[in-house]
């Protein structure tokens, strides 16, 4: 007996591929896209809902395929209603997060990329957790599909994609490249490319690869620190790609690409947020096309540091000012509901 081959999920798939797949079974483009159109125009619940297939390709879709649907194992709301983080099951029972924001009805989710993550930020509960292992295109496109739907039942439409959930994006670079393409395939979910950001801890290959290609998505760089020294020791990434390389590449992918790259900047009290500090920074950007964001520290079980006090986020926001840097202090949000990349998983694990 031949062993069985795992059947194919469908999320996986790109519209090229899906179209590689019904041609070997005889199916022409016509079924490519009816398929593709059920898959991501009418979010079918099962094969067996997809109307208007041959019957022998509807027998070989259920022989040799699957939807890889999500579904939560965990959900919390923030108790002002904007913010609902799930905590959302893989097949193999690895859990990720993925975070729905609405805001001035423009919601936003918040996907990973990577069941743990192997950068090892200090501060992050993702971090702190150790790597598992990338997600596949699927898994990631599936949280999208899950947001679409929890955003469907209340009347609204998504519109922002953010990379910036648990995992490193640039480190699973093709599996979060060919999930892009999938969710901006004018066929099918058709988000804008400019509405989504991709956010690295400056893994500068993967940075100098995104400058070559055609995909006109947003960068963010979480920075920190503005010194090799003090990076360091809050990304341990800063260690393999320094500074110089990695404003060398920001520099190149600007250039290239013309685009504004979005520096994150997390505010601990005491640790980054002095004066003395910002003016490194604006020192350190100065000339480039850029903006960034300060976020006042999200505390995590590992990591007892305090977020900077609204007094000392102004002041390091007037110094970036006086160097022309434009900069927006970013809301905390759902900090009810451990909303921080991580952290609803590791509550979760503990209560277990
Ligand atoms: S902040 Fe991002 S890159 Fe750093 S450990 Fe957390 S998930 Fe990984």
């Amino acid at each position: 007996m031949s062993p069985r081959i795992a059947p194919v999920n469908l999320y996986d798939l790109s519209r090229s591929t899906l179209g590689e797949l019904v041609a070997s079974w005889g199916g022409s483009a016509f079924y490519r896209d009816l398929l593709w159109s059920a898959l991501y125009r009418d979010q079918v619940s099962s094969l067996e809902a997809i109307a208007g297939l041959r019957a022998d390709l509807q027998e070989r879709l259920v022989e040799r395929t699957r939807l890889g649907h999500l579904a939560a194992s965990h959900q919390a709301a923030s108790s002002d209603g904007h913010t609902h983080k799930l905590l959302l099951k893989l097949e193999d029972g690895q859990t990720i997060e993925t975070v729905v924001m609405r805001f001035k009805g423009r919601a936003t989710v918040c996907l990973s990329t990577q069941a743990g993550c192997a950068m090892g930020c200090v501060f992050c509960a993702t971090g702190q957790m150790g790597f598992v292992r990338h997600l596949t295109p699927g898994e990631i496109v599936g949280q999208v599909l899950y947001a679409v739907a929890l955003l469907r039942a209340s009347g609204e439409s998504l519109r922002n994609v953010v990379l910036m959930g648990m995992g490193e994006p640039l480190h699973n670079y093709d599996g979060t490249m060919e999930a892009v393409d999938i969710l901006c395939d004018p066929r099918g979910l058709a988000l804008g490319p400019r509405f989504i950001t991709l956010s690295t801890v400056g893994v500068v290959p993967g940075i100098r690869r995104l400058a070559d290609e055609e995909r006109p998505i947003q960068l963010a760089v979480s920075l920190h620190a503005a010194t090799d020294a003090e990076r360091s020791a809050l990304v341990p990434a800063g260690r393999k790609w320094p500074l110089a390389e990695l404003m060398d590449a920001c520099r190149e992918y600007s250039a290239r690409r013309g685009k504004k790259i979005f520096f994150e900047w997390a505010l601990i009290a005491g640790k980054n947020d002095s004066v003395e500090q910002a003016h490194t920074l604006g020192k350190l950007l100065a000339g480039m096309d850029a903006h960034v964001n300060l976020i006042p520290l999200n505390p995590t079980a590992g990591f007892r540091e305090a977020p900077s006090t609204p007094g000392q986020v102004r002041a390091f926001q007037d110094v970036l000012a006086s160097y022309a840097l434009p900069s927006t202090v970013r809301q905390r949000r759902g900090i009810d509901i451990d909303a921080g990349c991580g952290q609803l998983k590791a509550q979760v694990e503990k209560r277990r």
